[in-house]
């Protein structure tokens, strides 16, 4: 069975019956769990109410790095944090590839994020994209003993991914990596232990071939799945044991909701 640990269904350009809908696709393809991850947290009540109904989807709560305009509090990120049904905190991180002119604000939130993960035990989903210096030194510096997490959509070096994996995080990767331009992450991708690499669609963006084009899903998981299996030279069921094992190891409170 696979897991999509990254996807955001509030931002499916669908009905609520066409959601059920394509989650049922997916649960036919062997999708028994999705993380809805939160972009943010002035949307997180109408995420939640989205998608609460399903025992197989658990939320995250954060401000995406890019949505620095609706940056919130230290506090008011803790608040929304330390509800019961928040599995991880973000997502959260440093984008200077495409926001360099708010670098400090994205510091200030990352750091914010941070805290708040150490304080409430929860793990982080970690967006970053030309900021390796920034991310990695940050986490260095704030991040609890405990605190772990996920660089999510990773499509930097294997260097980072080293240094991350040093701290106890995963590493997740997309359907970026079966996109004819991917050549350095698939040999990224190669040198990631299989005990440290989880998936995901990052839908509705970056549908995975054969899909390119279309309004990614969760169900494409699988073909995600696919690619990385035969990039690592193990079957699609091995490398699905094994990255929804990483899953539940990680986001523990996940699993708690879905054996509720
Ligand atoms: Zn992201
Ligand atoms: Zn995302």
């Amino acid at each position: 069975m696979f897991v999509d640990s990254h996807c955001h269904l509030d931002r499916l350009k669908q009905s609520p019956e066409e959601l059920a809908e394509t989650l049922n696709f997916a649960r036919m393809r062997g999708v028994e769990h999705f993380l809805c991850v939160c972009v943010s947290v002035g949307d997180y009540d109408s995420m939640l109410a989205a998608v609460e109904q399903f025992e197989d989807v658990s939320v995250s709560c954060g401000v995406h790095p890019l949505h620095q305009d609706e940056a919130c509090s230290y506090e008011a990120l803790l608040e929304k944090a330390l509800r019961k049904e928040v599995v991880a905190i973000g997502e959260t991180g440093l984008d200077y590839f495409y926001s360099p002119e708010s670098k400090d604000i994205q510091l200030t939130s990352f750091v914010d994020h941070i805290r708040v993960a150490n304080e409430t035990q929860k793990p982080l989903i970690i967006h970053t994209r030309d900021a390796r210096e920034d991310t990695i030194n940050l986490l260095r510096e704030h991040k609890a003993a405990h605190t772990k997490g996920v660089l999510h959509c990773f499509t930097e070096s294997l260097e980072m991914a080293q240094a991350a994996i040093e701290m106890d995080f995963y590493i997740s990767i997309s359907g970026i990596v079966t996109f004819n331009s991917a050549d350095e992450l698939r040999e990224v991708v190669k040198a990631i232990p299989l005990d440290r690499l989880l998936i995901e669609t990052d839908s509705p963006w970056l549908a995975p071939v054969p899909h390119r084009g279309k309004q990614n899903q969760p169900g494409y998981v699988v073909e995600v799945a696919e690619y990385i299996a035969e990039l690592k030279g193990v079957s699609v069921k091995e490398l699905a044991d094994i990255t929804t094992r990483n899953f539940y190891t990680m986001f523990s409170l996940a699993e708690k909701k879905n054996a509720a």
